[in-house]
């Protein structure tokens, strides 16, 4: 079969097993990828992310490496953006934000068996096995290269893949493949002179355009972070639990976009979370509410401590007991996070609760946080 007529009956495949996209591009190295993915590495842009090595960085730019006699990627895109689009969810009472590409089930498994459908089914239509690897965004792969390659979308200066038709809120795949096939051009379009989600970054993220500084992402330090999260930030961070939408949100290619057609993303009820409950949660009930969610990653004590943080920001006085037993039961993470909570709240009952705390507190770094929101509550205030 010919390259071109290969490619096509791969894309007629795809779009039948519901991707949203699907494009092909070469699987030559991704040399100047691999160079921009160095320096960023090297200038601590992704600190705090310890699976992202130099090695993992050259390997997930060679598809050689990956796959021997590698000639050509599926690049693959689906669509999670519900009908009803983040800004139109309301957020009332002490809840927190979760980003949109979570409020549904766990991509990584969707697009997976997705993938291993569509290698299964070329296969059998061209009546041999298709030599293939394919990854989502947990593998090695620049996922944001391939796509940029294959004219899947092109790169915002938000750092996202912008598509057409569904603007950054995709998810990305690819299927590496032994098969010569046609490749899909780049596209030729950028940003232009709009700089809209540059200046909306509420904790300052993005270095230049194209580059973000990954360790004051709101994302990176609800989800990926494991330890506290900088006292400077935390005030930054709104009510965002798990995630981050605003340079997506704010982005003009996002408005008027096609929604997602998988029932799998197409769900609404982990958009917002209630944050007590999040703060009271067991491991069992973490587990049993978030197994098929990929909020997950964040873990138990990360979600509660997020729960804190945003709780702080809202400053709903109604949850100064919540936070206080969380300042006496929870981990020491929760509870050094409980005690910022309580100082940015302020008032008389989050200082008395803090007082009474510090008596019985015998973690040093716990002291040292409830001593620092104790001086941050101004004495005879609430
Ligand atoms: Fe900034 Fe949020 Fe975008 Fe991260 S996700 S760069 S915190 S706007
Ligand atoms: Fe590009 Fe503007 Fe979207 Fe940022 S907000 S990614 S600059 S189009």
């Amino acid at each position: 079969m010919y390259p071109q007529e290969l490619a096509n009956l791969i894309k007629q495949s795809a779009t039948t097993l519901g991707f949203d996209l699907v494009r092909i591009s070469s699987a030559e190295r991704f040399q100047s990828d691999e160079e921009i993915a160095l320096d960023r590495l090297q200038r601590g842009l992704l600190d705090g992310l310890p699976w992202y090595t130099e090695s993992r960085v050259r390997r997930g730019t060679s598809p050689e490496e990956l796959l021997p006699g590698a000639k050509s990627i599926i690049s693959l895109g689906v669509s999670y953006l519900p009908n009803e689009r983040p800004e139109a969810v309301a957020y009332s009472g002490p809840h927190g934000r979760v980003a949109a590409y979570a409020w549904g089930e766990d991509y990584h498994g969707v697009l997976k068996r997705r993938m291993k459908a569509l290698v299964e089914d070329v296969s059998a239509k061209l009546g041999h096995a298709v030599n293939s690897r394919w990854y989502v965004d947990d593998g090695p792969m620049l996922d944001r290269a391939v796509a940029q390659r294959a004219g899947t979308g092109w790169f915002g200066k938000n750092t996202n893949i912008l598509t057409s038709q569904f603007g950054s809120w995709v998810f990305l795949a690819q299927v590496i493949t032994d098969l010569e096939l046609e490749v899909d051009p780049p596209l030729k379009k950028t940003c232009g002179s709009c700089t809209r989600c540059l200046t909306a970054c509420p904790t300052d993220a993005f270095v230049s355009p194209y580059e973000l500084d990954n360790t004051r992402c709101i994302s990176y330090l609800t989800i990926e972070h494991r330890g506290p999260i900088p006292h400077e930030l935390r005030p930054l961070m709104q009510d965002w639990v798990f995630g981050c939408d605003i340079c997506q949100d704010v982005c003009p290619v996002n408005l008027k976009v096609s929604s997602t057609r998988e029932p799998a993303f197409g769900k609404t009820d982990s958009a917002s979370l209630d944050l007590v409950w999040i703060l009271e949660m067991s491991e069992e009930q973490f587990r049993e509410r978030f197994r098929h969610s990929p909020i997950k990653r964040a873990k138990r004590v990360g979600l509660q401590r997020n729960a804190c943080v945003a709780l702080g920001n809202i400053g709903d006085r109604s949850t100064i007991p919540a936070l206080a037993r969380a300042l006496n039961e929870g981990e020491a993470l929760v509870r050094g996070h409980a005690a910022w909570a309580l100082g940015h709240i302020g008032g008389v009952d989050a200082r008395g609760a803090l007082a009474s705390a510090l008596r019985a507190e015998s973690d040093a770094d716990v002291i040292s946080e409830i001593r620092l929101a104790l001086d941050a509550i101004v004495p005879n205030t609430g």
